[in-house]
């Protein structure tokens, strides 16, 4: 797919920016998302901060507020009008300007409803025209209008936006947008279009910018990243290539990469994961339920028996590789035995960590059309008994890290304890360990002495 020239829009950047010189205006950024719905916003900051605008936590002191949406699940909706009455008072008393983008931007329904009861709101932009951001502050700040810009055909790929990091040692790639497979849970085909994949070429280029930068971690990103199609640059058509190209990069020293589909798991991609030292040996493997029937009703295009053999075949072929996941409680349909099936997929598979959800009902999905819906005490019920396997899985695995060494990406001090540090090992679990500053950004090696549940404990 064509890169699409963004110099007109980069050209808005420099006029709001002559509109602001020196006035110290400030911008919050509230992201509601996923990790794409977060490198999103990092490119939102990177615009407003060019624009001359600097970041400000305090919401009240804001004169811009940018509310980056997410509409996978029905919180999310509660959570965006919630925030709105909040910012209601706030654009009467210091006219803010308030922009709200992401995925929820691309439902007719809300944006309906945003013009009839929040028609305080100045900018509704989408996932497509994320990078006309600049633009659309311009017309907002000179001619005073009110902006919809919400494009509901596939986007163009985007390069050269101007980006803010949140983290300084480990960094998101987003390597293609989109998704083909219609799960009939999901919401994210209608709102980010069909999958497109960027040159390898501009990919390899941010993340040898980002070594030189001292990034020494990378996640690559993309609703359903293991279909990423290369277009041949560098000799790059599939997934597995990028992946021994980015392990190639000098100073990238973990490559983490989310979220892949069962489906898109060839020979090449787990021979690739094998063979690159580099790629961290938990592999997020979304199971979403255990039983072949709610799996076939969510479209999820394999059954109980094909993911259980993917597992035992990555384990065969990957020493010392982990697994964690993503399950659905209560779809439609879904029996007391299809949970029976979820529960024994879990109890077989001893995952690292299981990020579990109840379903939800998302309008424009064949999900929301189905007739047995299953009533919300019985969802409930069924989380709870998820969460304790779970849970007491989480624990058992703990256990075999005491009296390891492990590799740790030092981030930063601990959030509860200033005098402790913490940091990752390769299979993403958080390590608290008393030690010097000057770790901090740097991969150490840590013996793990006990393990609390959420977090293991290390000494150097
Ligand atoms: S693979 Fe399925 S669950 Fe994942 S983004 Fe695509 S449609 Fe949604």
């Amino acid at each position: 797919m064509e890169k699409k020239n963004i110099e007109e829009e980069l050209e808005y950047i420099k006029k709001v920016n002559q509109i602001m010189q020196a006035k110290g205006k400030k911008y919050h950024i509230l992201t509601m998302g996923c990790q794409l719905n977060e490198n999103d916003s990092e490119k939102i900051c990177g615009m407003a901060e060019e624009m001359g605008y600097t970041k400000t936590e305090n919401i009240n002191e804001a004169d811009l507020v940018i509310l980056n949406t997410c509409c996978v699940r029905e919180n999310a909706e509660d959570r965006l009008f919630g925030k709105l009455g909040e910012i209601k008072k706030l654009k009467e008393e210091k006219g803010t300007i308030v922009a709200i983008g992401g995925c929820m931007m691309q439902e007719k329904h809300i944006v309906e409803k945003l013009h009839k009861s929040y028609p305080f709101t100045d900018i509704i932009f989408g996932t497509h025209t994320l990078h006309k951001f600049p633009s659309d502050i311009y017309q907002t700040l000179v001619k005073k209008s009110k902006i919809e810009d919400v494009l509901d055909i596939d986007g163009e790929i985007i390069e050269g936006l101007p980006i803010i990091r949140d983290d300084k040692y480990k960094a998101s790639v987003t390597i293609m947008n989109g998704c083909n497979n219609f799960c009939s849970y999901c919401i994210v085909p209608y709102v980010r279009g069909r999958e497109r994949s960027r040159d390898p070429k501009d990919i390899l280029d941010e993340i040898k910018a980002l070594a030189k930068e001292g990034y020494k971690e990378v996640t690559l990103l993309g609703q359903n990243v293991n279909s990423y199609k290369g277009n041949g640059n560098l000799g790059i058509d599939r997934f597995s290539d990028l992946l021994r190209a980015v392990n190639q990069i000098e100073g990238i020293e973990r490559i983490r990469f989310i979220s892949p589909h069962p489906k898109d798991f060839t020979d090449d991609v787990i021979e690739a994961i094998r063979d690159c030292k580099k790629i961290c040996k938990i592999i997020h493997l979304p199971l979403q339920s255990g039983s072949s029937n709610v799996l076939k009703a969510m479209n999820r295009k394999y059954t109980k028996e094909q993911y259980m053999e993917l597992i035992e075949k990555m384990k065969k072929q990957i020493p010392g590789v982990v697994f964690s996941t993503d399950i659905i409680v209560g779809f439609p349909g879904e029996t007391e035995q299809d949970f029976e099936d979820t529960l024994d997929v879990v109890s077989k598979v001893q995952f690292e960590q299981v990020f579990m959800f109840i379903y939800s009902r998302r309008v424009g999905t064949p999900g929301d059309k189905m007739e047995n819906q299953i009533p919300e005490e019985i969802k409930h019920k069924r989380f709870e008994r998820l969460k304790q396997l779970a849970d007491s899985q989480v624990q058992k695995n703990n256990e075999k890290y005491i009296g390891t060494i492990q590799k740790v990406l030092v981030e930063g001090k601990s959030k509860n304890n200033s005098q402790m540090l913490t940091g990752r090992i390769d299979t993403n679990k958080v390590v608290i360990f008393q030690g010097k500053d000057e770790m901090i950004g740097k991969i150490i090696n840590l013996k793990i002495v006990s393990e609390h549940m959420w977090y293991l404990k290390g000494e150097i």
